[in-house]
């Protein structure tokens, strides 16, 4: 695969070390490839980029539009089968079998526009917007039991039919099928990409879905990524949150043979809590600063709920010291 030897190049350039040294790398590098704002550097995943790219390859073949490679390949390969559920043959194109690979991304936001005479089959088809699959109904009467979406439209009125719907899917997915809009003009079905505004693939929005979490980081990065700084300033907010930086202890944490002691007071290992708070030192600055109510605010668990309680603290204080919490960050980085 050519982005290991890539990510190997990304990886030394980001640490500052040449590709022949081994160096510690204090975050991982999956941690490094999340979205700023869950706590990573938003550095592109590369192999989530290529199918997120190869991914539009693959919504052209299943959108509408016309193009002379897709006509092709449609005669070549899916004359006999769909694009969505077509196994790859070991003499097919590697173009043609990536492409295949790529329609796991398309699988997270495929969708349809429901026309007027529409012949989406509910036992088939995946069609309900963000769940990957079919979803087929649970009939629990013999009495009601829709094949196709037109089933679930009453053609009279173009709405759909709840009671029905209600009564064949538990109650989120019927909520999410009675949210489709309903065109009521004659269109044809229609695929959509649901994860854009104009129901049309981008690279961009494929890209978020293979990296779309639904968990609420415990930290609040946007405090690192909004402060009016030097971007240097930042990243080294983004360590010291994430208790990565170079210090003494941390590297005889991770095996070198280093006197992890304070180089200020020499008389305590030089953990990120001593370094920016317990230090005499430290202690000193602080008092000296104009933000000399740092002191006060106690380190006494993690960097990051020392962070959170200090930018609450100077929001309480903000109009008497403009930039406090830069001033904070940039007196940390000079520490
Ligand atoms: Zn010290």
């Amino acid at each position: 695969m050519i982005t290991q030897p890539i990510d190997v190049h990304r990886r030394a350039f980001l640490w500052g070390h040449d590709i022949n040294t081994r160096k510690v790398h204090s975050v991982n590098w999956d941690t490094i490839e999340k979205p700023k704002i869950q706590g990573g550097l938003g550095v592109h995943n590369l192999q989530h980029t290529n199918l997120a790219l190869l991914a539009k390859k693959a919504w052209a073949v299943i959108a509408s539009g016309k193009s002379l490679w897709v006509d092709i390949v449609k005669a070549k390969y899916l004359r006999k089968h769909d694009f969505l559920t077509v196994c790859p043959n070991p003499t097919d194109s590697r173009v043609w079998k990536d492409i295949l690979k790529a329609r796991s991304v398309l699988h997270k936001g495929l969708g349809w526009k429901i026309g007027d005479d529409t012949s989406i089959n509910l036992s088939t088809d995946s069609w309900i917007p963000g769940n990957e699959g079919v979803i087929a109904p649970i009939s629990l009467t013999n009495s009601i039991s829709p094949l196709f979406v037109s089933n679930l439209i009453d053609s009279t009125t173009r709405k759909w039919r709840s009671n029905i719907i209600h009564h064949c899917w538990p109650e989120d997915i019927a909520k999410q099928i009675i949210s489709i809009p309903l065109s009521l003009s004659a269109n044809p079905d229609e695929r959509i990409w649901t994860l854009s505004v104009n129901g049309k693939y981008t690279v961009k929005s494929g890209y978020h879905a293979l990296h779309s979490t639904n968990t609420t980081p415990l930290f609040d990065w946007r405090i690192i990524w909004t402060l009016k700084c030097p971007p240097r300033v930042k990243v080294f907010m983004w360590k010291l949150s994430r208790d990565a930086l170079k210090s003494s202890s941390n590297l005889f944490r991770f095996g070198l043979n280093i006197n992890p002691d304070c180089i200020f007071c020499n008389n305590h290992p030089d953990t990120a809590q001593h370094l920016f708070h317990e230090c005499p030192f430290t202690q000193t600055v602080w008092q000296t600063s104009p933000l000399p109510q740092i002191v006060s605010v106690p380190f006494t668990e993690t960097p990051q709920i020392w962070i959170t309680k200090i930018q609450q603290l100077l929001r309480n204080t903000h109009g008497t010291i403009p930039f406090a919490i830069e001033l904070f960050a940039i007196l940390c980085w000079s520490i």
